[in-house]
């Protein structure tokens, strides 16, 4: 590879399209028609969107028609959130955004400092009140990669007749995810986290008879529960998509743990958050005490490497990890780690890239001493 071509090492936040996901998009895109059209051009429209429901569904083993098309992840978890009928939410402290602040004043739910949410914190709040809860646990962490006990906290909540939602946007495709392994009752994913578009999302339904109120009103689309012309392309992209996560599990894990090791011997310091817990294999929390994430990240970014600072926010800006707070790192170290996430088109050369560009960061963080900033 060119040493000047940027290395994109932040699946995290999006995964790069797929080509085939691309070239059926492409296709869907060319093609008239609304899928709520009697005539031939909305019943093949149709067709598109129901052949995706399936490859949707079959990522997660679900029944297609527990499917609801929303336009991302950010919408489904507000459709499960606000939807459930529920007024009782739990979330876990490490939610995304778009679950700690779909409904107001969640009660939150304690991690432990391995990161892994504390389902005895979880006992205790459904115990303190008779009414019945939605409890949200998300299955891996955007941040750290983290995977979280999904299905024990569902048998926990469901005993106190509490509904569960997960987040499962940043596991899907990195590692397999089975709806009814999880006993959950409500499954977020998003197209772009697995190598789909932008913009697509679903929020899957154990059950059909589950009451679920639509934020959107109008033309009934989505049996009802989400109204608005489906993205037709945007869904067909999704379906390709789900279909070709066939996870690249193994290469990758070599790759994220050949990162880590040669990081970690760069700087004897560093740590890798949650290196001993069950994580994602493609996901790396690399912790550099001293050295601020931003300065690590505009430095990366000269040097042609894309990573991010834990979750990417709309703002750009980089603040300290409200996860690694809620892990119990002091708000210093807090500020100090970057995330640097592989996919499906990352390869050894990228590695080498990064490792060169982070060598460079140390380096001039020891040269500064100690004092190196923690902006
Ligand atoms: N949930 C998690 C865990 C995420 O990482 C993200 C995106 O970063 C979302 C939800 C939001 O998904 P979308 O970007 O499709 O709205």
């Amino acid at each position: 590879m060119d040493a000047m071509t940027p290395v994109y090492l932040d699946h995290n936040a999006s995964v790069p399209v797929r080509p085939h996901v691309a070239e059926a998009m492409a296709a869907a895109l060319a093609q008239p028609g609304n899928p709520s059209s009697v005539h031939g051009f909305g019943r093949a429209a149709r067709r598109r969107v129901e052949d995706a429901r399936e490859q949707v569904a079959a990522l997660v083993g679900a029944a297609p028609d527990r499917v609801v098309f929303t336009s991302g992840g950010t919408e489904a978890n507000a459709l499960a959130l606000r939807g459930c009928g529920r007024r009782r939410v739990l979330v876990s402290a490490i939610e995304h955004d778009s679950v700690l602040k779909a409904v107001d004043e969640p009660e939150v739910i304690a991690v432990d400092g391995r990161g892994v949410v504390d389902l005895s914190d979880l006992k205790g709040l459904l115990e303190a009140e008779d009414e019945p809860a939605l409890v949200s646990v998300m299955l891996a962490n955007n941040e750290t990669g983290i995977i979280q006990p999904v299905a024990e906290a569902a048998r926990l909540a469901h005993q106190y007749g509490a509904l569960v939602h997960c987040d499962a946007v940043q596991a899907a495709g990195k590692t397999r995810v089975s709806l009814d392994a999880l006993g959950v009752d409500f499954l977020t994913l998003s197209a772009h986290k697995i190598g789909g578009p932008q913009g697509v999302g679903a929020l899957v339904m154990a059950d059909d008879a589950l009451d679920l109120s639509p934020l959107l009103a109008g033309g009934g689309q989505e049996r009802g529960r989400r109204s608005g012309t489906e993205n037709v392309s945007g869904i067909v992209g999704f379906g390709v998509a789900a279909r070709d996560a066939i996870c690249e599990r193994l290469a990758i894990l070599e790759l994220r743990d050949e990162l880590e090791r040669r990081a970690l011997a760069l700087a004897p310091d560093a740590r890798v958050v949650g290196s001993g817990q069950d994580r994602l294999p493609n996901t790396t929390c690399l912790l550099l005490p001293g050295v601020g994430a931003q300065v690590q990240v505009m430095a990366l970014d000269l040097a042609g490497v894309a990573v991010s600072a834990g979750s990417a926010c709309s703002s750009g800006k980089v603040k300290a990890s409200r996860v690694l707070r809620a892990m119990g790192f002091s708000p210093e170290l807090s500020a100090c780690a970057i995330r640097v996430s592989l996919g499906w088109n990352s390869a050894a050369d990228d590695v080498e890239r990064f490792l060169d560009a982070w060598r460079g960061v140390v380096a001039r963080a020891r040269e500064k001493g100690p004092a190196a900033s923690a902006a």
